[in-house]
């Protein structure tokens, strides 16, 4: 059966009369029970002139009640919200690669929009969706520091908007105890697009303690990435382009995507790379003698365990999963998490493949002679429950995802204090939020269009600070390939992929 609640917030939402938004607590249960049998306790402040938070309690009748699904509803009537031109919506969650985080909301709009991991996909993002018209504009969000995995569906008909968040996870309350809901906060505005409410979510997760990277001098610097090589980069393709990209001013040089012989392991290639480690220690002395910066990509937190393939690459099994194979994260359903690239995920919460993932770190900067990190494909991490690992919640791997990020932050800035720059690629999709203290560099993340360079900049702008180094992504990306005002104009670092003197052959095989 559905319970139905109406919230205390409902006055504070009318203006001059007017009803703007309804807020509803639906709750469902297998059991036949009453509204007076699960009171709700409502915790509702209004710190700020527009700006309200809100927390419900649950309190269980005098037994155990099982709870199926439970949604916090915001309804925005169509003849108050749909008459004044184009109504749009900002929609945080990362649920597909290319997505547009802004866009007009038409009618027969719905979204699911799970906060998340989604299993061989991306997921997460920011716990925020705001819909806005010419006059004024909603925000909903939480305000928790660490992702929980609930949903904020979005849905648009005949009668108006509904954004939510919901739990589709059952849980039981039990006799003695009370059920606290996450923290959810509503935000107001007059004449404002989607940057105000982020940047007002940014003052509040700050106040929580929860703060982007401050970057460094080296975060705008301009960078070049072997990408345009794509899957066969060699060390002497970067060292070509090195003084052509040098005199352009260019101070970045990345080596991209595929130096690797397997996600896990982490060694040179032998096939590209067949002095193994002396290849790159002479790449980066190279590029230092030059004036240069040198970054690597890197994937942390995942390995080869024989299962699926991406690009022209097989995966074998992994030493590291050879020597380790309880270090997976296993669903609830007992199956090895997998991301994006259907490698195996590693689970941060243990202190073994903690110690693993900063001792790569130092590798790559101490003995390689790095400077920095693409860290790509980041997007989030499941709730953990491989019962070898003793967690005393599931969501300790959350939790830990983000700290354990953060210490590659800070160890990256320990070991190169003026150019350990990170960073963080969450590719098409907005970046889990509790990853920003981990990241000084944001960044556009694949864009389809300039549009979406110049969305997305301004994104990172509102949510991460207006001084902040947002990397515009390659310049081959933007229209026409050779769009530098959509990065420049808008405040972001300029990127590019240029390839140099290819040979046709190799040219044909590369995009
Ligand atoms: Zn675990």
């Amino acid at each position: 059966m559905e319970l139905h609640f109406r919230s205390p917030t409902e006055a504070l939402l009318q203006k001059q009369g007017l009803t703007l938004a309804h807020l509803d607590l639906k709750v469902w249960s297998s059991e036949a029970v009453g509204p007076v049998l699960l009171p709700v306790r409502w915790h509702l402040t209004a710190p700020e002139a527009g700006f309200w938070t809100l927390r419900f309690d649950l309190i269980p009748p005098d037994r155990a009640l099982e709870i199926n699904r439970l949604r916090l509803e915001v309804f925005l009537p169509e003849a108050l919200w749909g008459q004044e031109g184009p109504l749009w919506s900002l929609q945080g969650a990362a649920v597909h690669w290319g997505q547009d985080f802004a866009f007009p909301l038409e009618k027969g709009f719905a979204r699911e929009n799970y906060l998340g991991h989604l299993q061989d996909a991306e997921g997460g993002g920011v716990p925020l969706v705001y819909l806005w018209n010419r006059r004024h504009g909603l925000a909903l969000m939480h305000l928790e520091t660490t992702p929980i995995e609930w949903y904020m569906p979005v849905e648009r008909d005949e009668t108006g908007v509904r954004m939510a968040f919901e739990l589709r996870r059952p849980f039981r309350l039990a006799p003695s105890s009370v059920w606290t809901s996450p923290l959810f906060a509503l935000s107001w505005h007059e004449r404002r697009d989607f940057f105000a409410p982020l940047e007002r979510y940014r003052e509040w997760l700050a106040q929580r303690g929860l703060r982007p990277a401050p970057p460094v001098r080296a975060s705008y610097d301009p960078a070049w990435c072997s990408w345009g090589y794509e899957f066969d980069v060699r060390p002497s393709d970067v060292l070509d382009v090195l003084p052509i990209a040098r005199a352009m001013g260019i101070r970045w040089f990345t080596l991209d995507d595929r130096w690797f012989d397997a996600y896990g392991d982490w060694n040179p290639r032998p096939d590209t790379f067949p002095n193994g480690a002396e290849d790159l220690r002479r790449i980066n002395e190279a590029i230092h003698a030059a004036g240069g910066l040198s970054q690597l990509w890197w994937y942390p937190l995942c390995a080869e365990d024989g299962h699926g393939a991406w690009e022209s690459h097989t995966y074998g099994l992994s030493q590291i999963l050879r020597e380790h194979p309880d270090w997976v994260v296993l669903d609830e359903r007992g199956r090895v998490a997998r991301n994006n690239r259907h490698l195996a995920m590693l689970c941060p919460a243990l202190p073994e493949v903690q110690e693993y993932t900063l001792a790569l770190v130092r590798r790559f900067i101490e003995e390689w002679g790095f400077d920095g990190f693409k860290l790509d494909n980041i997007y989030t991490m499941p709730a953990c429950y491989n019962p070898a690992h003793r967690h005393a919640a599931p969501e300790e791997s959350l939790r830990a995802f983000g700290e354990l990020y953060r210490r590659i932050f800070e160890l990256t800035r320990q070991l190169r204090p003026q150019e350990g720059v990170v960073q963080i690629c969450p590719c098409g999709t907005p970046i889990t939020f509790h990853l920003l203290p981990a990241t000084d560099q944001t960044v556009t993340a694949d864009p389809t269009s300039s549009a979406q360079v110049r969305q997305r900049i301004k994104f990172y702008k509102a949510l991460t600070g207006r001084r902040a180094a947002v990397f515009a992504d390659h310049v081959e990306l933007s229209d026409g390939g050779v769009d530098f005002a959509s990065g420049i104009a808008t405040g972001g670092v300029p990127g590019t992929k240029f390839t140099w003197q290819v040979p046709p052959e190799r040219q044909a095989r590369l995009k």
